[in-house]
C-alpha cells in the first residue's frame, strides 16, 4: 500500500546535452504558473502516444530551464520569498507533475511501447532533477544567500515559509551541498546511479507475469466462478501472481502442491535479476551515507524523520516484538487445535503456504468469517461508492462521477471532488489488475493541490488511486474482499490527504509529509472498517439486498485483533529487514539478513521464502522507512480513538481533523499537529490497548 512522491533530493554526474531551447520572449510570469485541470479535460494531461511523451518531457526540460534562469538572474538587491523561494516551489512544481504523469504511464500503461517510452522519459528527467535541483550547487547557493538577506533584512514572512526555507536548506546539506567540490561529484555520480537502480527493481517487479498451470482437480475447494474467470491454456488454468489470484488460492484450494507452486512463483517475483540490483543499492546507499558524513543509510534517511534515529526506531520495534511474544504463542496455539485434514505441520510449525489456509479454515469455523460469503455483501460498485458517501459526510466532499473516457484503460473510473460545493480536484480509480500494471495498491499524488492566501484552489489536485482487486466473474459483479475494502479505505487515506491538503506552497501539499507519519491519515481511515454503522453503510448483498447481518459483525468485531500479534511481528520483520540492509558497511548477506528478521515469526510458519526481498518493493521507495508503517499506527490509534467519541459519521470532528492536520500537508511538524489536534501530547496507549497488548 504503497503511496508515491517524487524525491528531489536525488543527485548526478551528469553531463546535460543541453538543446539551447532557452526562449527570451518567455515571460518569467509564467514560471509561476501553476497547472489547472479540470476533470473534464483530465485527459489533455495524459499523453497519448509516443510524440506526445517526448512532447512533455520537453517541456518539462524547457520550462524548469527557463525558470531556474530567471532565478538566477534575479539581482542580489532584489531577493524576497516571492522571488526566490516561491518561483523555486513553482519550478519545482511545474517539473514534479510532469515526471509524475510520465511515471503514472510507467505503471499503468498496457502498451509496452508507450511504458517503454514514459520510463526512458522518466529517467531523463531523473537525471535532470538531480543534476539541476537536488545537486544544484549555484540555485542552493542563491537559496542559502537569500536566506541570510532575509534575516540581516527583517524580512518578514510567514511561519509556513519560514519551515519550508528551513527544510529546504536543510536537505540541500543533507544531500551534500556543503561538501567540497570533488567529494559533490561522487556524490551526483553515486546517486544518480542509484535513481537508475531504483527505477530497475520497481520494473522488474512491476513486469514479472510469472504464472503456474494447473488442471481443475489441483483447484480443489476453489469456487467455480473464480475457476471459471481464469484463463486457460488448452485443459489448463493460469495462476497468476496477481493479488486476489494469490490470495484465493492461498486461502481456499485444498491441493497443498498448487498453494506451495504458486507461493515459490509469488515469492520468486524480481528474481533473480533484483538480488544483483539490490546488492548494488546497498554497496552504493553506504558509499553515498558516508561521503555524507552518516554512520549508515539508515541513519542519513532517518535523521530528518521523526524517530530521528535508527537506535530509537529499534527500541520502538523492540517494545512491539516484546509485547507481542506471550501474545503469538496463545494465536497460533488457538490454530493448532484443530487443523484441516490435508495440513500437516513441520517441526510443530506451519509450512508458510498452509498458513493462509488454516486461518481461513479457522475463521469460517470458529468465527463464523466466511470471506467469500462476507464478499456476498461488498459488490464494488456499491461499497465503493457508500464509502464516498462516508467520506462526503464525514469530510464535507461532494463525489461526481464523470464521463471522461480516453484514458489508459477503460477501466479508469473518474470522479469530480468538491468541498462545500466549490471544485477541488479530479479522484482517478484504477482498480481491477491487468496484465504489466503495477501489482500492488498505492495512491500517486499527481499534481498537488495549491490555494491561494484567501484558501481559494489555484492548482486543483489530480490524484490517482492504483489498485488490484477481484474483477466481476460469470454470473456475478466484482465483489471485494473485506481486506480488498480495507485496502480502498487505505489509499482513499492518502487520496483524502492530496485532496484536502491544499496549501499556499507546492512542496507542502497534501502528502508532502514525514516518511514515518504519512501513513497516518490512510491507517486511520482504516479503522472504519470496525464500525458497525459504516460495515452496514457500506454492505449490500448483491442478491437479496440484505446489509451486513448483525452476528457477522460481532464476529467481525469480536475477531479484529484474534491475529493481532503475528501480523505485528510481520510489520517488525519488515522494518527490521528495510533498517538491517542499509546498516553500516557495503557488504551485506542479504539471504541472512532476510532469514534472520523472519526468526521473529518462527513461533507461526517454519521458514521462509528464499529470494522475497527480490519484491519488496519499498526498499526503494521508503528506503530503511517501512517502520513508518508501525510509527504512524500509533498516531492513527490515537487519533481515532479521540474521533470516535464524537461518531464517525460526525462532520464537526471531520472538519476539524480534515482543517488541523489534512490542511497542514506538510507545513508545519507533525508532533505540532498532532499536538494542536488531540489538545496534549500524542501517546502510544490505545494502540496497545486496542491490539490486546
Ligand atoms: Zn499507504
Amino acid at each position: 500500500m504503497k503511496h508515491f512522491y517524487i524525491i528531489f533530493v536525488m543527485s548526478l554526474f551528469f553531463v546535460f546535452f543541453c538543446i539551447s531551447i532557452f526562449n527570451q520572449s518567455t515571460k518569467i510570469s509564467d514560471s509561476y504558473k501553476l497547472p489547472n485541470f479540470k476533470t473534464e479535460n483530465i485527459t489533455d494531461l495524459f499523453p497519448k502516444n509516443i510524440d506526445e511523451i517526448n512532447n512533455l518531457t520537453k517541456l518539462a526540460l524547457e520550462e524548469a530551464q527557463n525558470s531556474l534562469k530567471f532565478i538566477y538572474d534575479i539581482k542580489d538587491q532584489e531577493y524576497n520569498f516571492k522571488n526566490i523561494m516561491l518561483l523555486f516551489d513553482r519550478t519545482t512544481a511545474n517539473f514534479s507533475y510532469k515526471f509524475s504523469t510520465l511515471y503514472v504511464l510507467t505503471m499503468v500503461h498496457p502498451d509496452q511501447e508507450m511504458r517503454e517510452a514514459a520510463q526512458k522519459s522518466v529517467m531523463e528527467l531523473q537525471k535532470f532533477s538531480i543534476d539541476q535541483f537536488s545537486q544544484n550547487q549555484k540555485l542552493y547557493q542563491i537559496l542559502k544567500n537569500y536566506n541570510e538577506s532575509r534575516v540581516a533584512s527583517s524580512e518578514k514572512i510567514a511561519d509556513f515559509e519560514e519551515y519550508f526555507i528551513k527544510e529546504t536548506l536543510d536537505s540541500y546539506k543533507k544531500a551534500g551541498l556543503e561538501k567540497d567540490d570533488q567529494t559533490r561529484e561522487l556524490i551526483k555520480s553515486i546517486t544518480q546511479e542509484l535513481g537508475v537502480l531504483a527505477l530497475d527493481f520497481d520494473k522488474n517487479i512491476n513486469s514479472d507475469n510469472r504464472f503456474i498451470k494447473v488442471s481443475k482437480e489441483e483447484l480443489k475447494g476453489v469456487d467455480d466462478e473464480f475457476v471459471e474467470s481464469l484463463k486457460k491454456d488448452q485443459d489448463f488454468y493460469i495462476l497468476g501472481v496477481d493479488y486476489p489470484t494469490v490470495f484465493k488460492i492461498f486461502e481456499e484450494c485444498e491441493i497443498e502442491s498448487t498453494r506451495k507452486a504458486l507461493w515459490y512463483e509469488f515469492n520468486l517475483r524480481g528474481y533473480p535479476a533484483n538480488k544483483e540490483v539490490l546488492n548494488k543499492i546497498i554497496v552504493l546507499r553506504d558509499r553515498l551515507a558516508k561521503f555524507l558524513g552518516f554512520d549508515s543509510y539508515a541513519h542519513m534517511d532517518i535523521a530528518d524523520q521523526m524517530a530521528k534515529t535508527p537506535t530509537n526506531v529499534i527500541n520502538f520495534l523492540n517494545d512491539i516484538s516484546d509485547k507481542c511474544k506471550l501474545k503469538v504463542s496463545q494465536e497460533i496455539e488457538a490454530l493448532k487445535k484443530d487443523l484441516p485434514i490435508s495440513i500437516d505441520l513441520v517441526e510443530n510449525k506451519f509450512k508458510p503456504w498452509d498458513f493462509k489456509f488454516v486461518v481461513n479454515y479457522y475463521n469460517k469455523k470458529y468465527m463464523m468469517l466466511d470471506e467469500n460469503l462476507i464478499s456476498q455483501y461488498f459488490p464494488t460498485d456499491y461499497t465503493l461508492k457508500a464509502l464516498l458517501d462516508i467520506y462526503e459526510q464525514f469530510f464535507g466532499l461532494k463525489f461526481e462521477r464523470s464521463n471522461v473516457q480516453n484514458l489508459w484503460s477503460e477501466d479508469v473510473q473518474v470522479l469530480k471532488v468538491y468541498k462545500d460545493n466549490k471544485f477541488i480536484g479530479t479522484l482517478l480509480l484504477d482498480l481491477w489488475p491487468r496484465d504489466n500494471k503495477y501489482p500492488h495498491a498505492c495512491q500517486v499524488g499527481i499534481v498537488s493541490s495549491v490555494r491561494d492566501k484567501n484558501y481559494d484552489i489555484i492548482s486543483p489536485a489530480v490524484v490517482l488511486v492504483i489498485a488490484n482487486f477481484t474483477k466481476p466473474q460469470k454470473d456475478k459483479p466484482a465483489l471485494l474482499r473485506r481486506k480488498e475494502v480495507t485496502t480502498f479505505f487505505h489509499e482513499c487515506g492518502h487520496a483524502i490527504h492530496s485532496l484536502l491538503g491544499s496549501t499556499e506552497l507546492a512542496n507542502q501539499s497534501g502528502t508532502s509529509v514525514k516518511g514515518d507519519f504519512v501513513e497516518m491519515p490512510s491507517q486511520m481511515l482504516e479503522e472504519w472498517m470496525t464500525d458497525k454503522e459504516v460495515l452496514k453503510s457500506i454492505s449490500k448483498h448483491y442478491i437479496t439486498g440484505e446489509k451486513l447481518p448483525d452476528n457477522i459483525i460481532e464476529s467481525i468485531q469480536k475477531n479484529q485483533n484474534a491475529l493481532i500479534a503475528s501480523h505485528l511481528l510481520g510489520q517488525v520483520a519488515y522494518s527490521l529487514i528495510s533498517l538491517n540492509l542499509f546498516d553500516k558497511g557495503e557488504s551485506k548477506n542479504i539471504d541472512l539478513i532476510w532469514r534472520e528478521a523472519h526468526d521473529l515469526l518462527s513461533e507461526v510458519t517454519y521458514g521462509c521464502s528464499d529470494y522475497g526481498y527480490c519484491s519488496f518493493g519499498h526498499l526503494t521507495n521508503y528506503g530503511s522507512k517501512y517502520y513508518g508503517y508501525l510509527w504512524s499506527k500509533i498516531y492513527a490509534k490515537d487519533l481515532f480513538n479521540k474521533i470516535k467519541e464524537h461518531g464517525l459519521f460526525n462532520r464537526e470532528i471531520g472538519e476539524l481533523y480534515a482543517q488541523k492536520i489534512l490542511a497542514k500537508g506538510g507545513s508545519q511538524d507533525p508532533n505540532e499537529l498532532l499536538k494542536d489536534f488531540l489538545s496534549r501530547e500524542t501517546s502510544s496507549e490505545a494502540f496497545f490497548k486496542d491490539c490486546g497488548l
